[in-house]
């Protein structure tokens, strides 16, 4: 028997109608290109979304067609993620570090009709302009008068404001309909894309805001430093309008020094981003102190938070760090690592153990790790496996591509490529994506286990570990590491002597190569791919 409820539709206009009600005032903060501060309110937001949503119309933009934002994390951006979707259309981010060829494939691949793009940004787009065929528009953000551009067609953003009314009814009538558009960052192959619903991102929104997950309410002040490119900025404009929380968005200032400031200044209490930037923050404070305490959550997730940065953060600088672990495919949200209640007396060494570990599901995403022939593995803590999730915001397919086996099982779990034990409190730890773990010998060595351990090294600012081929053992781990600035002397021994007491004999690394920096990914993870093939190359020694 069906139940007797409202059919009320989880449109993410819904979310914004909700803060411009209740929270009209709660500030938006944006740091400019030129470094001044750009400050308004939801209710500012609000009136400017609608007008936006309507010229998208008259525009021509039509419910599902994509729409494109090549963008820094602005105010700007974070109208256009209500506006687009407001107006049934799909926001797609495009991720501004893509090489050229990679840009041009998505928007051609979404067919986006009409792309926004910053100004400061207009040099790397105008790049692969000529390889592209579907946009019929283009609109600049920040952008002076008198800006030179091979673009054609080009508007400015102001004057679609400016030339739109409020009047607008939202187009967004069905909570089934697309609203956003995300390409992954991986490595391999084109990238593939994960179109979110209305409902999912709606209910990932809810999940996010979970007491036990991130649990955002009215008293914060959020900053993302995870681009709006990089799966919606893990949900966070779209989970601090539902909370009522103010947000800082630090436009193309995401060095260390400017963050630094940002985060004291405007009394950030929960920060998001991934573990090189939390990294670089932490040397940065350490040599020019600023007290950043008022952050309560420092959100880290995209790759693995070492353990040492963690303890450092909570020990030295009295920051709550919070871990966390998502896919663009998961809207992007799975796991959260914050301690139970029965871990409080633990001693800090120990807490520090369970937060260096992904955390627990939220509800709403279930997880599974299962063995090479599919089988459930248990919950023990020790046994790896291949980690899968199902979920109402994890994808079933990716955007115009076949299902395949190689994600979705035929049972219906998608497979995340990642490698993980779960301990029986349902703490998830991942040892490796599937295809960077190193079998030596016939055993698996956890590549993110061993950059834990050596970055925990005090005079190591990063560390990345990567298989590469042994006559005797198969495979055997490489190191590549970046000194700190008082570590220049640092040799292959002290390594080895600081990890003897700390891993399996084997594990430890015979090849090291000491580096300037770690090559990264479009996101900000280590790109092992580029370590891998300078060492087939003979560049790595
Ligand atoms: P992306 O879609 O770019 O966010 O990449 C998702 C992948 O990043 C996951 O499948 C993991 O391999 C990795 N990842 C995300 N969060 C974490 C984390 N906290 N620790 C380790 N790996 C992570």
């Amino acid at each position: 028997m069906n139940g007797l409820m409202m059919n009320y539709q989880l449109t993410m206009d819904r979310i914004l109608e909700h803060a411009n009600r209740m929270y009209p005032q709660k500030r938006i903060t944006t740091m400019q290109p030129d470094g001044s501060f750009h400050r308004y309110t939801y209710a500012d937001m609000y009136r400017r979304v609608k007008r936006l949503a309507k010229a998208l119309t008259t525009l021509g933009v039509a419910p599902g067609d994509r729409v494109g934002t090549f963008a820094w994390n602005n105010y700007q951006h974070l109208e256009l993620y209500y506006a687009i979707p407001g107006a049934g259309a799909v926001c797609h981010t495009l991720n501004i570090r893509l090489f050229p060829e990679q840009l041009a494939y998505i928007v051609n691949h979404a067919e986006d009709k009409v792309v926004f793009i910053d100004s400061t940004l207009l040099p790397l787009y105008e790049r692969v302009a000529d390889q592209i065929n579907c946009v019929e528009h283009y609109v600049l953000l920040n952008a002076p008068r008198d800006i030179k551009t091979g673009l054609s067609n080009v508007l400015f953003y102001e004057d679609l404001i400016e030339g739109a009314d409020e009047d607008f009814a939202w187009r967004s009538t069905d909570e089934n309909m697309a609203m956003g558009l995300c390409y992954t960052s991986g490595t391999t192959g084109d990238p593939k894309g994960a179109l979110y619903s209305h409902r999912s991102m709606f209910l990932h929104t809810y999940g996010e805001n979970q007491a036990n997950a991130l649990g955002l309410n009215e008293s914060d002040i959020v900053l993302p430093v995870v681009p709006q490119f990089h799966a919606m900025a893990w949900g966070l404009p779209y989970a601090s309008a539902m909370a009522g929380a103010e947000m800082v968005m630090p436009g193309p200032h995401l060095q260390a020094e400017p963050l630094a400031n940002m985060i004291a200044n405007e009394r950030v209490t929960v920060a998001a981003g991934v573990p090189t930037i939390w990294n670089g923050l932490y040397h940065e404070l350490r040599q020019n102190p600023r007290d950043i305490s008022c952050v309560r959550a420092l959100v880290v997730g995209g790759s693995a938070m070492p353990r040492a940065l963690t303890k450092a953060y909570e020990s030295e600088l009295g920051v709550s760090v919070v871990h966390a672990w998502g896919m663009t495919e998961l809207s992007p949200l799975g796991t959260v690592c914050n301690l139970l209640g029965k871990h409080e007396d633990l001693p800090d060494e120990e807490k520090w153990n369970i937060k260096a570990t992904q955390g627990y599901p939220i509800c709403g995403v279930e997880m599974r790790i299962v063995d090479e022939m599919g089988e459930s593995l248990p919950w023990d803590g020790e046994t790896m496996g291949e980690l899968q999730v199902r979920g109402p915001w994890i994808i079933r397919q990716y955007f115009r591509r076949d299902v395949s086996e190689d994600y979705m099982t035929t049972d219906g779990w998608f497979r995340t490529g990642d490698v993980s034990t779960i301990n029986p409190d349902g703490y998830m730890n991942i040892t490796d994506r599937t295809k960077d773990l190193v079998k030596s010998g016939g055993e698996w060595i956890s590549t993110v286990e061993l950059e834990n351990m050596i970055m925990a090294h005090p005079q190591v600012l990063e560390a990345a570990v990567i298989a590469v081929p042994d006559e005797k053992w198969q495979e055997r781990p490489l190191a590549a590491i970046v000194p700190t600035q008082d570590g220049q002397s640092l040799t292959a021994e002290d390594i080895t002597a600081f990890l003897q007491d700390k891993v399996a004999k084997f594990w430890i690394p015979e090849r090291f190569i000491f580096v300037q920096e770690i090559p990264k990914t479009s996101v900000g993870k280590f790109n092992k791919k580029v370590l891998r093939s300078a060492y087939a190359e003979g560049e790595l020694g």
